[in-house]
């Protein structure tokens, strides 16, 4: 970290800050330049916070050279972090994971009978929403523990490990003992309370990246979750607010390849969030998995125009199954599985 000190910094006062800095642990490099005294500060500085130091009155700037999170920093793990959900590998060099199933589960029959047909299509694992996160108080909320015992019966038929959102920490217990992947939402990116409990579960975690959340903000989120001992976490992108309205998100791409040159965390791409329209799943499946995504999270319905939410994003089994033909030769094209 290099702190800029102002111009007429008195000596006592730089003494201090010194002093202060190497109190917490860490070596002050000084500079004095004609114009400005700068500190270099060495050691571990994920502890400090910019704006805190800012609050001195004699620091003219704070700089950080390093990121601001360690566990999930490819930096101090440059291995890959392959996550094991329920025996289906994730990241590294493995086999690019194909994700799913309704956005909500709307009962038994109806999701044991698309949880068969995404598994012929080729899924390797189930998704069903059982807690809904809904902008209207008015909308379906999820059929909650009920919804959650249904994917859990539609997992025993099929095989497939279950994702669903958990959004509040005192329904840990129903999902450590019946969900294989804990998806946080994009709303709940930093319910760092959530973040915190979810921590302390033995399940992987899927981390949405929240709508207006900067990738080192999405980042931080993993670092909660890992820093209260689950180093499981897998990152999903799903699209983030902009200006644009032709899309229900924009789906950022780039974040691909940064998150796997600054983390060691495995990345999937959820097309359906990002856009919000059924005719753009497909090709921006396919560019996903061009860009180096580890997996892909759709949701697929069998009557869209019936589905209690987002029917206008879910693809029908058909439909489903053609992009994961296609998918997997753009994944055969870059030397991966799927
Ligand atoms: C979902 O996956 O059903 C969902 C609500 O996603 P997000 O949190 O990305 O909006
Ligand atoms: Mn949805």
């Amino acid at each position: 970290m290099i702190i800029t000190l102002k111009k007429n910094a008195p000596a006592d006062e730089v003494a201090k800050l010194t002093k202060a800095f190497e109190e917490k642990g860490l070596q002050v490099n000084e500079i004095k330049g004609q114009d400005f005294n700068v500190f270099g500060l060495v050691g571990d500085t994920s502890h400090l916070y910019e704006r805190d130091i800012l609050a001195n009155i004699w620091v003219e700037n704070v700089q950080r050279v390093s990121a601001p999170y360690k566990l999930a920093n490819r930096m101090f793990h440059p291995e890959d972090t392959i996550v094991d959900v329920a025996g289906i590998k994730v990241g590294g060099n493995e086999k690019i994971v194909v994700i799913g199933g309704p956005c909500s589960v709307e009962g038994r029959d109806q999701i044991c009978r698309i949880a068969q047909e995404v598994s012929e299509c080729g899924a390797d694992m189930l998704r069903g929403g059982a807690y809904k996160p809904r902008t209207s108080p008015y909308a379906f909320q999820g059929l909650g523990y009920e919804g959650i015992l249904e994917l859990a019966e539609a997992r025993e038929k099929t095989g497939l490990p279950v994702v669903s959102e958990l959004m509040s920490a005192d329904k840990i217990d129903e999902f450590e003992a019946n969900v294989d992947l804990v998806q946080i939402g994009a709303r709940n990116m930093q319910n760092f309370d959530l973040l915190k409990a979810v921590g302390h579960m033995s399940k992987p975690v899927l981390l949405k990246r929240g709508m207006s959340a900067t990738i080192e903000e999405w980042i931080m989120s993993a670092e909660y979750i890992m820093a209260n001992g689950n180093p499981n976490v897998i990152m999903c992108e799903r699209g983030i607010r902009t200006y644009e309205k032709y899309t229900r998100n924009t789906m950022d791409l780039a974040v691909i390849p940064i998150i796997k040159e600054r983390t060691h965390l495995p990345i999937i791409i959820d097309p359906s969030h990002a856009t919000g329209d059924y005719r753009l799943i497909e090709p921006l499946s396919l560019a996903a998995v061009a860009a180096g995504a580890d997996g892909l999270i759709i949701e697929v319905h069998d009557h869209p125009s019936a589905a209690w939410s987002d029917g206008a994003q879910s693809l029908k089994p058909e439909k489903f199954q053609t992009l994961i033909e296609k998918a997997r030769k753009v994944a055969h094209a870059i030397g991966r599985e799927m």
